[in-house]
């Protein structure tokens, strides 16, 4: 199924700022939750609503989505996320949150403050929990954004225990602290009276159930840290600033809930000639007076190319050329930037006896018959 774009599904245009989005979203969120709302489609659309919120609510993965759409969060064809069961994890924010029984009370709790009407969360820790996504910073030249490039790169990460199948131990019984139930009741003594309040079961996290071996390989956490290599497929074109995300590569999940996704994150490096603006590139060509005055051919060798630049007769220092197509690639697209070569004259600083003669002999005549000297007759004395 194809996904909707974010600015639709939140029903801003294109430029709303933050606080627009903002309020599309708990607008929208109030109409679909699915404790308010009982409609089949509801929890589907609450997802929509969400997803669209977690991209749009943040300047960077906004831009991400703005450049690349869809396709480039998940370099694995995959629906995306969200979209193949996984829920929540995008953000730091929502990363705890399980897949299967959302919370969503607690994702609504800091929005829309107290009172919302939050669901009982006493089986917490049986639930899948999705692993934390990790961020990771590439370093690549210039060239390799260019023309794009395949890099490794090595993460630790937390894993499934394979001893234990991320169960963190053997051999389950009952909770001798809460004796199953999973929550412990507490008594407190005030001057108004004394208050019982339940709580989750410190020992069993609230699972009323613990290990009687606890597994030695991961000390019962249920993952161990390790090294692991990806291989990352950079496309032609990306920028500093611009992300891919590696699908359910990160941190392991908890329960059975899926991974979390690894962000790779580029610094494209400064290039000595090449400047980069968006999809163009800008570079400098310096050529001499005679060269500038007279015209020229010059045969350049530009990103891998052979290109023969006409300089016409009569150049000004900081003149333009633009050559079509030999920018840098638009991502997914077969569209390509321009190249622009601005002209640098450069005035002879070491001349020898005979090139003085030459040009003292130059300024016997008129060189002053050019339309820019004329404009500034007036203020010539
Ligand atoms: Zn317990
Ligand atoms: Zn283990």
């Amino acid at each position: 199924m194809a996904k909707r774009d974010y600015y639709e599904v939140l029903g801003v245009s294109k430029d709303a700022d933050d606080k627009q989005i903002k309020s599309a979203f708990r607008k929208l969120a109030k109409k679909y939750h699915p404790d308010l709302n009982k409609d089949k489609d509801a929890p589907e659309k609450f997802k929509e609503v969400q997803e669209a919120y977690e991209v749009l609510s943040d300047e960077k993965k906004r831009k991400t989505y703005d450049q690349f759409g869809h396709a480039a969060f998940d370099q694995n064809g995959n629906t995306g996320f969200g979209g193949s069961g996984g829920y929540g994890g995008f953000s730091g924010d929502f990363s705890s949150f399980g897949f299967d029984d959302i919370d969503l009370g607690d994702i609504l709790s800091g929005m829309f403050g107290e009172g919302f009407g939050f669901r009982n969360r006493s089986s917490k820790s049986q639930r899948a929990y999705k692993g934390e996504d990790s961020l990771y910073q590439m370093n690549i030249s210039f060239m390799e954004a260019v023309h794009g490039c395949k890099k490794d790169i090595t993460l630790d990460v937390y894993e499934t225990c394979d001893k234990c199948d991320g169960k963190g131990g053997f051999n389950e019984k009952n909770c001798p602290n809460c004796h199953g139930s999973g929550t412990v009741t507490s008594q407190q003594n005030t001057l108004f009276g004394s208050f019982v309040s339940k709580t989750t079961c410190p020992e069993c996290n609230g699972s009323g159930k613990v290990f009687s071996e606890k597994c030695s390989d991961c000390r019962g956490k249920g993952k161990v840290r390790v090294r692991k290599t990806l291989s990352v497929n950079i496309p032609a074109g990306v920028d500093t600033g611009h992300q891919i995300r590696l699908k359910e590569k990160g941190e392991a999940g908890l329960n059975g809930g899926p991974n979390g996704d690894v962000y790779v994150e580029f610094k494209v490096e400064e290039h000595p000639i090449f400047k980069r603006r968006e999809n163009d590139i800008y570079m400098e060509l310096p050529i001499n007076i005679v060269e500038a005055t007279l015209g020229c051919k010059k045969e350049l060798s530009i990103m891998d190319e052979d290109i023969v630049l006409t300089i016409p007769e009569g150049t000004q220092n900081l003149d333009k050329h633009r050559i079509k197509g030999k920018g840098v690639p638009y991502i997914n697209s077969s569209k390509v930037g321009d190249l622009y070569i601005i002209i640098k004259v450069v005035t002879p600083t070491k001349l020898d006896r005979k090139q003085k003669e030459l040009f003292k002999e130059l300024s016997k005549t008129n060189l002053d018959d050019n339309d820019i000297l004329k404009k500034f007759k007036k203020i010539f004395k």
